[in-house]
């Protein structure tokens, strides 16, 4: 691992070393479902790439772990084109990143007061849903962003993810993201049956959620307990974009698919920190594992407005919460692969 700049070091070298780190790392986590180290040192050398690319622009290449979404979809799989690319998301660490956010967006957009609808953030693995006329016709991962694994039977598995939609006149086409993860109980339970059959224990939820869906045997995903919750959307057509992402989430309900209760609308730095607060006081009692809260723009017109950056919107901030995982806890378990 790496700490700090070594001697001899020129920015070039350490950029690469950093690259090359991060790509073995993300190998491990996004295409094997097993990560080697945690989160949050993932996260340190993540970030120290981004600021050396800050301070020498010349340094950025299009290939760079910063420039790009999640890893390569997995061969064994059919291939799936996203036509409106699944995004990765900003990430905030401290208050005063989740303040300047917040200034920056009400520079730019002129409103003195910006609103956002909170919601969690949900540590299990992206998915895009799309209905053809209110029927479930194909599911695919997130991938590198621009195509991602078909995983259409295994997402037939999870109940509570509508094969049909409850609407009369669906939309012609509706592609629904959201994220496919795992209760902390099923975890437990799951990895108390794989030990009792002398099989290998997951790290985390997380990687049991992706473990779980990427498998190429649909019945082994049947036999794990997944959830889904929805939070964004892709390709629309026949029917009116609600206004903002408060209602877009109403309309999911509407229809039957899951959306997480614990959103809200606020305003501002302070509306934002009072959901934070009060989302982090009540983490541990949360049925699922989460790893921050998301703030999004509520208007969907305010959205587009303020665009993309690389790989993440502009009008989204992930706030985290600080690293609870030790690195010893992910390198003494046997990982499932
Ligand atoms: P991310 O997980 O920080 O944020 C983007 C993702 O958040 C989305 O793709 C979506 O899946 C998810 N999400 C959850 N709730 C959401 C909501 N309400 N709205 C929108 N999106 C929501 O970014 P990432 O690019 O998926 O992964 C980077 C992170 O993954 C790192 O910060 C690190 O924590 C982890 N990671 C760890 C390793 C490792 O080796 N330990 C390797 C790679 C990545």
């Amino acid at each position: 691992l790496f700490g700090g700049n070594e001697k001899g070091d020129t920015p070039e070298s350490r950029a690469a070393k950093l690259r090359s780190e991060i790509e073995r790392y993300n190998y491990a986590y996004y295409v094997l479902d097993a990560p080697v180290v945690p989160d949050a040192e993932y996260d340190r050398v993540f970030r120290e790439l981004q600021e050396l690319e800050a301070a020498y622009p010349e340094l950025v290449v299009p290939g760079s772990p910063t420039q790009r979404v999640g890893g390569a979809p997995l061969a064994q799989f059919d291939k799936v084109e996203h036509r409106l690319p699944m995004l990765s998301l900003q990430n905030g660490l401290t208050d005063e990143e989740v303040e300047a956010f917040d200034r920056r967006l009400g520079e730019e957009l002129g409103i003195a007061q910006v609103e956002y609808e909170a919601e969690l953030k949900f540590d299990g693995l992206a998915v895009s849903l799309r209905y053809e006329k209110g029927v479930l016709v194909q599911a695919a991962t997130r991938g590198d962003g621009m195509s991602g694994e078909n995983i259409t039977a295994n997402i037939r598995t999870i109940r509570s993810v509508p094969l049909h939609l409850s609407e009369l006149a669906p939309p012609e086409v509706l592609e629904v993201r959201g994220e496919v993860l795992m209760f902390k109980k099923d975890f437990q339970d799951l990895n108390r049956r794989q030990r009792e059959s002398g099989q290998k224990e997951f790290v985390n939820p997380r990687n049991a959620a992706a473990g779980s869906l990427r498998q190429l045997d649909s019945q082994i995903t049947a036999s794990r307990q997944l959830k889904f919750f929805a939070y964004g959307i892709g390709e629309l057509d026949g029917a009116p974009l609600p206004e903002t992402q408060n209602r877009l989430l109403n309309w999911f309900v509407q229809l039957g698919i899951p959306v997480c209760e614990e959103r809200k609308v606020v305003r501002g730095f302070k509306g934002l920190m009072g959901f934070f607060q009060a989302i982090e006081a009540r983490r541990d009692a949360l049925p699922y594992e989460i790893d921050g809260v998301v703030y999004k723009v509520n208007r969907l017109s305010e959205q587009q407005k303020l665009g993309f950056i690389s790989r993440a919107p502009r009008f989204a901030l992930a706030h985290k919460f600080p690293a609870q995982e030790v690195l010893t806890e992910v390198t003494d378990i046997n990982v499932q692969v």
